[in-house]
């Protein structure tokens, strides 16, 4: 499958779990991809190295996208090397499981700007390009959290209901401009998020088991091929929340 040749994508939190996954599928359907990372600098050169493996271009960027000004010079980045920016992968994300009595403010505000904040920079700094050439894809990940409250803490599905909205609100702003805005809202899929979390365990989800990255990599190529979806959320869950 090479649907997405002569694509761009780029992929935040794209060193490891389903952002990596996201990535290599991305570029197995065709797609150049910048992999950014924030600190694991060598997994995110092997998630390069995959992509190359395809034939694809690959870049990997450190940036912590919860800062406008790393948004800016990220962005900038991969239109230099790469060009503008056709499909973009809001992934990265911190998940610090905490009790409601315990979450400090700098607890809040750390969850919140690296997991919602960085969606609405990353997709104010891709737009403008997005629009002059009247095609785009943004595929968000938000979570079983922001449906159900999830296995985290208030904070964590606070972020992710979050991104619910401003999904809801940019596929509406965008409807008319080739631009198509959806979300993902996955539970429990194996990957270091899940295993860091004492309270994620197969016994929350109805199939019995965790669910893999490619379930979730999968869906975001279909949403990247898809012309006619927006606005939606596309739960992978294994029957934890039905909708
Ligand atoms: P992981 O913890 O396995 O990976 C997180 C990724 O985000 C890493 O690549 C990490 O980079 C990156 N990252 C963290 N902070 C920043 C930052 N400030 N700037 C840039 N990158 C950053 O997470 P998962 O793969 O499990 O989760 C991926 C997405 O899916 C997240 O949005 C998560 O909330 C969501 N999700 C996951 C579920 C699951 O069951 N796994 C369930 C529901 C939602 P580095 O390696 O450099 O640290």
């Amino acid at each position: 499958m090479q649907d997405l040749q002569s694509r761009i994508a780029l992929v935040t939190g794209a060193s490891r779990g389903i952002g990596a996954g996201i990535a290599v599928a991305l570029a197995r359907a065709g797609a150049d991809v910048a992999v950014n990372y924030h600190e694991k600098a060598e997994a995110a050169r092997t998630v390069c190295n995959e992509i190359s493996g395809f034939g694809r271009k690959a870049l990997a960027i450190e940036a912590n996208v919860g800062m406008a000004s790393e948004v800016k010079r990220l962005i900038a980045e991969v239109q230099d090397r790469l060009g503008p920016v056709d499909i973009l992968v809001n992934n990265a994300a911190i998940a610090r499981p905490q009790q409601l009595e315990d979450i400090t403010e700098q607890d809040w505000d750390e969850i919140i700007d690296t997991n919602l904040k960085s969606v609405f920079l990353m997709t104010q700094a891709v737009i403008g390009s997005m629009r002059r050439r009247k095609w785009g894809r943004i595929i968000n990940l938000s979570s079983v959290a922001a449906q159900t409250g999830g296995a985290v803490g208030p904070h964590y599905a606070a972020s992710k209901a979050g991104i619910l909205g401003l999904t809801h609100s940019c596929a509406s702003l965008l409807v008319r401009e080739g631009v198509t805005v959806n979300a993902i809202a996955p539970a429990l899929i194996l990957t270091d998020m899940v295993t860091s979390n004492p309270k994620a365990s197969p016994e929350l989800i109805p199939m019995g088991h965790f669910g893999a990255i490619e379930d979730v990599a999968s869906v975001a190529v279909m949403l990247a091929l898809n012309d006619y979806t927006t606005g939606q959320t596309i739960s992978i869950n294994g029957g934890w929340y039905m909708t």
